[in-house]
């Protein structure tokens, strides 16, 4: 068996303990019998994976007893359109535009509303965070929606944007669990779990409870009431519940990593030494202000789409797998999450300084 470091955006990679617990558990999960696939989301057993599943991630993000814990599909991308059809009450929000998944919420906001662009950094390719100290925010908006980290691009909210009282809405699918937040700073936290939690197929909604009301745009259909499945506990139907299983085993992992104070500083310490390179090498160039640098997605390029491309793909021959970057700006990008050890980024830098060394 050869596990290769995968730096793919997502789905990504998992911690190894977590995929051979799975492994062991398959056939007979814990002396039922069965696969947690194969299980009734109704029984007691997978009751239980569920609520310490909540309960791991409560502890870990310290989420206040005011907000709701929801599994949910669809991906990042059902939410587009759920946060409008359930928060728009005055049917105005404002967004905040730092990239396409930023973009693409936008544009699915304009269908149900006024949805303004309020700030934008689409004049330099994405390659910042614009300064969102003071915005013309609407006395109405429902809300302010933000991409907190942007995959594509990798930038970062370091600061969340003053939204002059509003409720702040924000799409973490790419920083999920990566460093402490202030949960009671936002309405709405949500993302799809495949970056930096599970497999694809959950995405994870954590809500204050005042929003989640009967009160919704008319023709809102049942399943995309957050109401639905508040009042059900993520049960209203049939979960993807295996997907929610290898969540839960991720926030014990990550509880017995030391919390995310302790994944903040291995994250830190991991980027800062893929950065550290960029900024010496005479080949390579990373993409983003220096300030807003993500610490999970960082592109870089050579500036010669050729080289790009032989970088891959001897990347890819050395165990080195997904840099390409994604299919609208090119180059590479190495997504580096949570599960992703330090070792990766150091086989990764030595092969861009061998790499460099060659081509220079
Ligand atoms: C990947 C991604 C999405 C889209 O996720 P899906 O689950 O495929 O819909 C949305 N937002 C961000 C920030 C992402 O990284």
């Amino acid at each position: 068996m050869a596990r290769v470091y995968n730096f793919s955006a997502g789905p990504a990679m998992l911690p190894e303990e977590v995929l051979r617990e799975a492994a062991a558990e398959m056939l007979d999960y814990r002396g039922c019998g069965m696969s947690v696939m194969e299980m009734s989301h109704r029984s007691k057993a997978f009751e239980t994976i569920i609520g310490d599943a909540e309960q791991d991630l409560r502890d870990l993000m310290q989420i206040p007893d005011n907000y709701k814990v929801l599994f949910l599909q669809g991906g990042a991308s059902q939410q587009f359109s759920m946060i409008p059809m359930n928060l728009m009450k005055n049917g105005v929000a404002d967004y905040i535009i730092t990239g396409q998944w930023a973009k693409k919420a936008y544009q699915e906001a304009c269908m149900y509303g006024k949805a303004r662009a309020v700030a934008s950094s689409e004049d330099q390719t994405f390659s910042y965070i614009p300064d969102c100290s003071d915005l013309p925010i609407d006395a109405d908006a429902d809300y302010v929606y933000i991409c907190e980290n942007n995959t594509i691009y990798g930038t970062k909210f370091k600061t969340l944007p003053n939204t002059k009282g509003k409720t702040l809405v924000a799409d973490v699918s790419s920083c999920f669990l990566s460093e402490p937040v202030d949960v009671t700073k936002y309405g709405v936290i949500y993302g799809g779990v495949q970056k930096n939690i599970g497999p694809a197929g959950v995405v994870i909604v954590i809500i204050r409870e005042d929003l989640i009301t009967q009160d919704v745009l008319p023709g809102t259909p049942t399943m995309l009431r957050y109401k639905t499945h508040a009042d059900a506990g993520s049960l209203y139907n049939t979960p993807p519940a295996y997907g929610i299983y290898i969540c839960g085993k991720v926030f014990r992992w990550l509880k017995a990593q030391g919390g995310l104070e302790a994944m903040k500083e291995y994250n830190e310490k991991k980027a800062k030494i893929l950065y550290d390179f960029l900024d010496k090498s005479k080949l390579f160039l990373g993409t983003v202000r220096r300030q807003d640098r993500s610490l999970m997605n960082v592109p870089f390029v050579t500036g010669n789409a050729q080289l790009d491309a032989k970088f891959v793909k001897e990347a890819k021959e050395a165990g080195l797998e997904n840099l390409k970057g994604h299919r609208s700006v090119g180059g590479m990008r190495a997504s580096i999450y949570n599960a992703m050890p330090i070792a990766g980024v150091e086989a990764l830098v030595d092969f861009m300084g061998k790499f460099e060394g060659e081509n220079l």
